[in-house]
């Protein structure tokens, strides 16, 4: 029973961690014991990593059948069928010599038609692209070279492990973009000046990608822009797709889809998950607009002070209690680093209530379930009175020399020295100077 009496005022102090930390009025919904609001988790997810919320809106529908609308298994059956009639005919007979001339004719159009790839390897490396032969036959996907249907029964296709760019085998040598997976790892950081237009003139009036003729009156091809490097594209190389641009998340709060050229449509998707955004050196004012925002620096700072007792607690370890962050790993090693897939999460409400939970659950840990953790809280020195403290509590304050953890309110009051500090410099004085002083006697 004395556990459930602990838990309970666990759960008052604990399961908000800003109870005590911003004004009443603006966090009175979340006080007291309620749960996370559970709908807010069961939205959709605005972007995933592997297949994010791109829209292909304009696709060329080019059926790219009529050079296989004799398919071999057709054209086979045409030929067992005509083998069979042959047979079956009186031998030397008019009827059965037009047979044979018809089987030839089958035969030289399977030859024609047999697919130079079909005994090609399954992994072809070109342009830093590393293409798979796809096995799946039922899919219907468009070809990013020639923009017309892969038609996965008849025809052979290849996807990029990288980038995820997927063609025609046919279409394999013809390709000149090289792989954006590359440009991740080259050029991890992304264009943060919104749409950064410089001009068609700039470009010769051509598409900023494949140098085709483009111009805005659509002759002879119509120019499309792309939001995220602000230059212009041929319609082959911008299929109008929508993506969130991260230029306009950091100085806007503004996740409104724009249209994206293919190739930057292919970098952001790759990028979503990265953090590679120091916000406060590039918009810390955004903290002050984006309440949200100061929420979730908190939770961070605070489960950053929660790392050190998991590391050093076996019982934590085996039950990979960090893990639960596995996703945003970057979230275990610091506070300032953000993807952009976080600020959509923050947008929408999801991050602040997923990490209130870790919060919880690891401050459980430490303050209530085990005793190895439990044994390492301070007593405040100031007052030596109230509770077992520990640096993640929302009313203490923690000496940044030697991580001593008061009382908030003893501590300001008592602005002057920190009595662990002040201890350690006596111990240190009396062991360097009191030899000293004896050579002086
Ligand atoms: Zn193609
Ligand atoms: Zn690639
Ligand atoms: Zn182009
Ligand atoms: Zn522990
Ligand atoms: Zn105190
Ligand atoms: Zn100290």
């Amino acid at each position: 029973m004395e556990y459930d009496e602990k838990l309970a005022r666990f759960r008052q102090a604990h399961l908000n961690p800003f109870n005590k930390q911003l004004s009443e009025q603006q966090h009175e919904q979340r006080s007291g014991e309620e749960a996370p609001d559970p709908t807010a988790e069961e939205a959709p997810p605005e972007l995933s990593p592997a297949e994010p919320e791109f829209r292909c809106t304009e696709c060329v529908m080019d059926l790219g059948l009529s050079e296989d609308h004799f398919s071999r298994p057709v054209l086979r059956q045409a030929i067992e069928e005509c083998k069979q009639v042959i047979l079956e005919l009186p031998e030397q007979s008019e009827k059965q010599k037009d047979a044979v001339v018809r089987l030839i004719h089958l035969r030289l159009k399977l030859q024609e038609l047999k697919d130079p790839n079909e005994d090609e390897p399954n992994i072809r490396v070109l342009l830093e692209h590393r293409f798979y032969k796809e096995k799946s036959k039922s899919v219907k996907q468009t070809c990013d070279k020639c923009n017309t249907i892969i038609w996965g029964l008849i025809q052979t296709w290849y996807t990029c492990t990288g980038c995820y760019y997927r063609c025609h085998s046919k279409c394999l040598n013809l390709i000149s973009k090289p792989c954006v997976r590359s440009k991740v790892s080259h050029q991890a950081e992304y264009e943060l000046n919104i749409c950064p237009e410089t001009g068609l003139d700039s470009q010769d009036y051509r598409c900023a990608e494949c140098r085709a003729p483009i111009s805005l009156r659509g002759v002879p091809s119509e120019a499309r822009q792309c939001d995220y490097t602000g230059q212009y594209y041929c319609s082959h190389c911008h299929w109008n797709d929508l993506a969130v641009i991260p230029a306009r998340i950091i100085h806007n709060w503004d996740f409104e889809p724009r249209k994206v050229s293919r190739c930057s449509m292919r970098y952001l998707a790759l990028m979503v998950s990265r953090p590679v955004l120091r916000l406060r050196e590039i918009n810390p004012l955004l903290f002050n607009f984006v309440e949200e925002l100061v929420e979730i620096r908190k939770l961070r700072q605070d489960i950053l002070l929660m790392k050190p007792y998991f590391i050093t607690c076996k019982e934590a370890m085996e039950s990979r209690l960090l893990l639960q962050l596995q996703d945003r790993q970057h979230f275990v090693e610091n506070d300032e680093m953000y993807s952009v897939q976080d600020l959509v999460d923050v947008h929408v409400g999801r991050l602040s209530c997923s990490l209130t939970e870790t919060h919880t659950l690891f401050a459980k840990h430490i303050k209530l379930d085990c005793e190895r953790c439990q044994a390492k809280g301070f007593v405040c020195e100031l007052c030596r009175e109230g509770d077992v403290l520990f640096p993640f509590d929302s009313h203490t304050s923690v000496c940044t020399d030697c991580s001593a953890v008061f009382h908030r309110d003893c501590y300001y009051d008592n602005s002057t020295t920190c009595p662990k500090c002040a201890r350690l410099t006596l111990r240190k004085r009396s062991l360097f100077q009191d030899p000293g002083l004896d050579v002086d006697a």
